[in-house]
């Protein structure tokens, strides 16, 4: 059995080889990898820094208000926003992940 560090880093291993391959949300990583949705942005925040230096980043398309048009452009966080801030609605399509 393995222990809590390797699965870590076999879901990283994981995550990674899935975004180099597609673009994808972070429900869809979920779903692939079998871990819970909010583990994924902790995985993807580390996946980010680790690519720091390497040539490769994780290229982030914004979320994107449905209502408006408004993207989240400047947001550090990598999670889903839970309301537009220009016309206050919530249903906002979630960003997006690929390594590029
Ligand atoms: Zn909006």
């Amino acid at each position: 059995m393995m222990d809590e560090g390797e699965r870590r880093e076999t879901v990283r291993q994981r995550l990674r080889a899935a975004l180099e391959a597609e673009t994808l949300s972070a429900r869809e990583l979920s779903q692939m990898v079998g871990i819970p949705e909010r583990e994924v942005y902790g995985h993807l925040e580390h996946l980010r820094l680790s690519l720091r230096g390497s040539g490769r980043e994780l290229a982030v398309v914004p979320a994107r208000c449905r209502h408006c048009g408004f993207l989240f452009r400047k947001r550090d966080r990598l999670g889903k926003p839970g309301r537009c801030p220009q016309c206050r609605q919530t249903s906002i399509a979630e960003p997006l992940f690929r390594i590029a």
